[in-house]
């Protein structure tokens, strides 16, 4: 079923879009299974669950951080992770830069945006986006490669529109300022029930779970 969920996504993917398979709680095996039928990003949330099923497939695929990270966190994702799309605080930004220094890496990152301005979730505020981009492009280890954003939780994909076009015209808007060390190439949004708006509306990186996998079990 992974095979077939993968090739069929991939099938329908435009040129330029890539997939990125949001891997929590999957086996090292379900994962692997999705590697060979083309998948070449894997997306992660934890740290902990990443570095184990790292360490059981190796560098098979490119890994990308997509959850929430600590800055305590930050010198294991380095080691792991080849972007890091969730970096929302220039506290963050200086813990991977400095992990980064110390092993002699170069990180691109994304920088998360808060669409939906919900105070219990990651990303930073819309309105105060330049200005952290300004304060990271100032640090020698970490590459600004772009935007993402989850934006609020709803069944319906409909609802997620407005979000996902605000970050698109932010993305757009700082494309065009040209902030010296900033490269606004990638825009991750869009997940499962969501991707095919937020493909619509400009991401060319979408982060699909259970549409490759299928339900998630956390009991497990
Ligand atoms: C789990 C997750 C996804 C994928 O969610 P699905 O609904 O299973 O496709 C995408 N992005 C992030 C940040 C996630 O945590």
């Amino acid at each position: 079923m992974i095979k077939e969920n993968v090739k069929r996504i991939m099938e329908t993917l435009p040129p330029g879009v890539q997939l990125v398979g949001a891997a929590k709680t999957r086996t090292p095996a379900e994962i692997l299974e999705a590697i060979q039928a083309g998948l070449t990003i894997i997306g992660h949330n934890y740290v902990q669950e990443a570095e184990t099923t790292f360490e059981a497939i190796g560098p098979k695929a490119r890994w990308h951080m997509i959850g929430h990270l600590q800055s305590n966190k930050a010198k294991k994702a380095v080691r792991i992770f080849d972007m890091i799309e969730t970096v929302d605080s220039f506290k963050l930004a200086k813990a991977i830069d400095k992990a980064c220094r110390n092993m002699d890496k170069s990180m691109p990152v994304l920088i998360e945006i808060n669409s939906g301005e919900e105070s219990q979730k990651g990303g930073v505020l819309p309105a105060d986006a330049v200005s952290l981009l300004r304060e990271i492009s100032q640090l020698e280890n970490v590459r600004i490669m772009g935007l993402m954003t989850m934006g609020p939780f709803s069944g319906d994909p409909e609802d997620a529109r407005p979000f996902f076009q605000k970050t698109k015209a932010l993305f757009e808007d700082i494309k065009k300022a040209n902030l010296p060390g900033v490269e606004m190439k990638y825009l991750s949004m869009g997940m499962s029930n969501s991707y095919r708006v937020a493909l619509e509306e400009g991401a060319n990186l979408i982060r699909i779970g259970t549409k490759i996998f299928g339900e998630r079990d956390y009991s497990r």
